[in-house]
């Protein structure tokens, strides 16, 4: 069996950037952060609220001092508030009614590649606040990868790029090489956020399988998703963040095979050596 080769991966445990403030205990459930939707649901309305509540806030405070300016302003003001925050609601209804439903209701540009990247990003911020950052963020991009995956994207083997962090335990490592030569997809391990990026830019890849912990693929969807098509698949962190961390290899191929299963009338459009090396 045809089998990718790494010709560098760096194995000490550097911790990335996300994880500075980690205090060396062990992570809760063994770095296990898998987590129900609706956590990130309740963290995205809370999101919500808490962006309206702090503009009313201010309107509130300097709302005298725009009617001095111009009597109708502050009305405006309240109105637009009030409008905003009813779409925003209405945006989360419809991501929900989505997911549970079982249909996209929009279009990408309007949803997984869209707005809900920034949403995710946001909630983030506020789950952060209650320690629960890790787990509505796995829940967050669950729901990415539901409706990203949904989209039945096909692209050419040439044309996926399998992208993974320096911290996979070497069983994980081995998996990902196996599956990426058993379906000629060129593998990048990307010791930074930045390189990751350097490898898209470089490569041109049409879909990017990632793999990585759920706050380093925050940052990497955030920077990428919205210009090209990614499927983010996170980690378990047994030993702590960034060393011997865990995978599921069967999704990992689930989506490989998915995305290279030949596409009727299209061919693959670029030869690539199957095994590439990294930085
Ligand atoms: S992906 Fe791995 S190396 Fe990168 S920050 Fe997360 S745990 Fe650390």
């Amino acid at each position: 069996m045809t089998r990718a080769q790494l010709i560098h991966i760096e194995v000490d445990r550097r911790l990335g950037h996300e994880w500075d403030e980690w205090d060396g205990r062990p992570l809760p459930r063994a770095g296990d952060f898998s987590a129900a939707p609706g956590l990130f649901f309740r963290f995205a309305a809370l999101t919500v609220l808490a962006a309206a509540g702090a503009v009313a806030l201010l309107l509130y405070l300097i709302g005298p001092r725009l009617g001095g300016l111009w009597t109708p302003l502050p009305r405006i003001l309240w109105i637009t508030l009030a409008t905003l925050t009813g779409l925003l609601a209405l945006y989360l209804s419809v991501l929900a009614a989505s997911l549970y439903g079982g249909k996209n209701l929009l279009p990408e540009r309007l949803m997984e590649r869209g707005p809900y990247l920034q949403l995710m990003n946001y909630t983030s911020f506020i789950a952060r606040g209650f320690g629960k950052r890790d787990w509505v963020e796995h829940a967050a991009i669950d729901i990415y990868n539901t409706f990203a995956e949904r989209r039945g994207r096909k692209v050419g083997k040439g044309e996926l790029l399998v992208l993974i962090p320096r911290c996979l335990s070497k069983q994980a490592l081995d998996g990902v090489l196996e599956i990426a030569g058993r379906y000629e997809v060129p593998v990048f391990v990307a010791t930074r956020g930045q390189l990751a990026r350097r490898v898209i830019r470089e490569r041109r890849p049409r879909a990017v399988v990632a793999v990585a912990c759920e706050r380093d693929m925050m940052t990497g969807l955030r920077d990428v998703a919205g210009k090209l098509p990614v499927l983010g698949l996170t980690m378990q962190l047994p030993n702590g963040p960034c060393r011997d961390a865990a995978i599921d290899l069967g999704q990992m191929e689930r989506w490989v095979q998915g995305l290279v299963a030949e596409a009727p009338g299209r061919p693959h459009t670029r030869q690539e050596t199957p095994a590439i090396p990294l930085q």
